[in-house]
């Protein structure tokens, strides 16, 4: 297959300019799938995160046997199964965009893939972020469930703008949004009100650094907006996000771990 430059593409595929080569050219399905097989410039986005589908698609299943058992609480058994849904989704989501992004159907096509990447992106942050906001308030019901309440409207009305919004700029701000309400929780849990696994915060926290740095380099076109046309294939700003993202969901899981033992445990809120 002829990999083509960026000035050869459709305007809806041009949205990296300082990305100058290694493009696929509008393609059928088939071709689609068959790029799996050759290299391109989507070729690092599309096994980074087909790999790290495989990692949690597998290796989950080790993790959760160290905190869940046949006696386990319910709402333990609910986490579980939330978190493996938010950690494997968006690395769906994602390989099913990049893999197949320059279909010959065109801007539209290619819109409705976009979409299904954010919306992966924006499942794994809200159903993720449930366990870590019921356990910082485990032991004060009333505020743990309007906690909870005021982060579903939050998260519904980003859902809402990030599937109506017609730029990369205008889906910034909801995910910042939710992002906020997110690392509110993690000071409430650092303060005397707060609960959970006192080491988990630590993983959360990284967790957040990593989400955010990932989404900012991204956005920011960092590096190749100063070495344009010389990262094309890896290191551009898109996979390097792709990397944090994989990192940012192994700390995410490292915390919820200690979250479930500790909500395990039965004695957990009598300091309040
Ligand atoms: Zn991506």
């Amino acid at each position: 297959m002829r990999l083509v430059g960026v000035k050869d593409l459709p305007s809806h595929l041009q949205f990296n300019p300082r990305v100058k080569r290694g493009y696929r050219p509008p393609m059928s399905l088939n071709d689609c799938l068959s790029s799996i097989c050759y290299v391109h410039n989507e070729s690092f986005n599309i096994y980074s995160h087909a790999f790290a589908l495989c990692y949690f698609a597998l290796v989950s299943w080790l993790d959760y046997s160290n905190v869940w058992s046949s006696e386990s609480l319910g709402i333990i058994t609910c986490f579980i199964v939330l978190d493996y849904l938010s950690s494997c989704v968006p690395f769906i989501a994602s390989v099913v965009y990049h893999l197949f992004m320059p279909h010959n159907s065109g801007r539209h096509t290619y819109n409705m893939l976009l979409m299904v990447d954010v919306c992966g992106v924006w499942f794994s942050c809200t159903v993720g972020a449930l366990s870590l906001i019921y356990c910082s308030l485990q032991c004060i019901p009333w505020l743990r469930n309007c906690y909870l309440m005021l982060y579903a409207v939050v998260s519904l009305t980003c859902l809402v703008f990030l599937v109506t919004s017609t730029s990369a700029k205008a889906r910034v701000v909801p995910l910042t949004i939710q992002f906020c309400v997110r690392v509110i929780s993690h000071f409430i849990r650092l303060s005397p009100i707060g609960s959970g696994h006192p080491s988990a915060v630590n993983y959360h926290i990284i967790m957040d650094i990593f989400a955010a740095a990932g989404a900012l380099i991204n956005a920011l076109h960092i590096p190749e907006r100063w070495l344009p046309g010389k990262v094309d294939y890896i290191f551009n700003g898109h996979s390097l996000m792709h990397i944090s993202a994989f990192v940012t969901l192994t700390f995410g899981r490292k915390g919820f771990l200690l979250d479930m033992l500790w909500l395990s445990t039965n004695n957990h809120c009598h300091r309040i």
